[in-house]
């Protein structure tokens, strides 16, 4: 596999990266993971303007201008030869001597690998994932695509420690705000769409973006607000989305199987809508 880093294509064993980013010693950057699908990258826009929010809210640099980038995602795409895959981006503050304090002028560091997309099985599809619930321990910016992941990744592990797809995370009001690594959905009694609106406490999902889409050309009603346990488990349908999952159904909430555990009618409609649009954004 070949990587760019910091303006040289090497393979991804190459040692490239040094012990002083603040990446490496701060968790301090960004990142964006953006699929390809057929060999074409989807909605680069989307994730480029994600990324720009995301350092802007950090105050940091981008290390090259759009154009440049997007050309480097598509000369690392086609290094790879892979036709179905996921595009990683990292961006760091850069390198300095460890210190809290930072420089307001350091180079970025820029990091762009590829590798081979396993999509969810054909059996996860067809009768939806388990997810289970646990305290969204994570800090109030979560609406930061920040490579500080530790309590994403403890609550991935504990999920499927315990047997599950995805922890779906739950504030400290009870209400759901995502889970550790996608967005989450229910369909309520009245078959109106439900999910969390954008805010700090999740991430802006560029999926979750183009559902909504979705569910407008559907005529799916939809809502923004947050839900309980307790309501997704007694919803009609639950789902969750990401770039690498796309849609994917939520069978069972810490146990309660959800309806009666096959995907729902609206759920099957957003994924057929969903992969229409995504095959309409031939970003080439
Ligand atoms: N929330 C979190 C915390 C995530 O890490 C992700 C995936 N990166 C998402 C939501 C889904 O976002 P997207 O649809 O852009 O992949």
């Amino acid at each position: 596999r070949i990587a760019y880093v910091n303006g040289a294509y090497s393979s991804v064993l190459t040692p490239a990266i040094r012990i002083e980013d603040r990446g490496y010693q701060f968790a301090d950057g960004v990142y964006e993971v953006l699929k390809v699908s057929g060999g074409g990258v989807r909605h680069i826009d989307r994730h480029l303007d994600r990324l720009g929010r995301s350092l802007a809210a950090l105050g940091m640099r981008w290390p090259m201008g759009r154009g440049p980038l997007t050309q480097v995602v598509r000369r690392t795409v086609a290094l790879n030869s892979l036709r179905d895959a996921l595009v990683y981006i990292q961006v760091t503050r850069g390198v300095a001597a460890r210190n809290h304090l930072f420089d307001a002028n350091l180079k970025p560091s820029l990091v762009v690998t590829v590798r081979s997309l396993k999509l969810p099985s054909a059996r996860e599809r067809d009768e939806g994932v388990k997810v289970v619930t646990m305290p969204d321990e994570r800090w109030t910016h979560c609406h930061i695509k920040s490579i500080s992941l530790l309590p994403n990744s403890l609550a991935r592990q504990r999920a499927a420690d315990e047997g599950a797809r995805e922890a779906w995370l739950v504030d400290r009001d009870g209400f759901v705000t995502e889970g550790s690594s996608s967005n989450a959905y229910i369909v309520d009694e009245e078959g109106r769409l439900v999910t969390r609106p954008l805010g700090q406490e999740i991430l802006g999902g560029i999926t979750r973006s183009l559902l909504l889409e979705a569910a407008e050309a559907e005529g799916i009603e939809f809502v923004e607000r947050g839900f309980t346990v307790a309501e997704a488990q007694a919803a009609r349908e639950a789902f969750l989305t990401s770039t690498s999952a796309g849609v994917l159904p939520v069978s069972t909430v810490d146990d309660r199987v959800i309806a009666n555990g096959r995907p729902g009618s609206i759920t099957r409609r957003l994924t057929d809508r969903l992969q229409r649009l995504e095959l309409a954004s031939d970003d080439g």
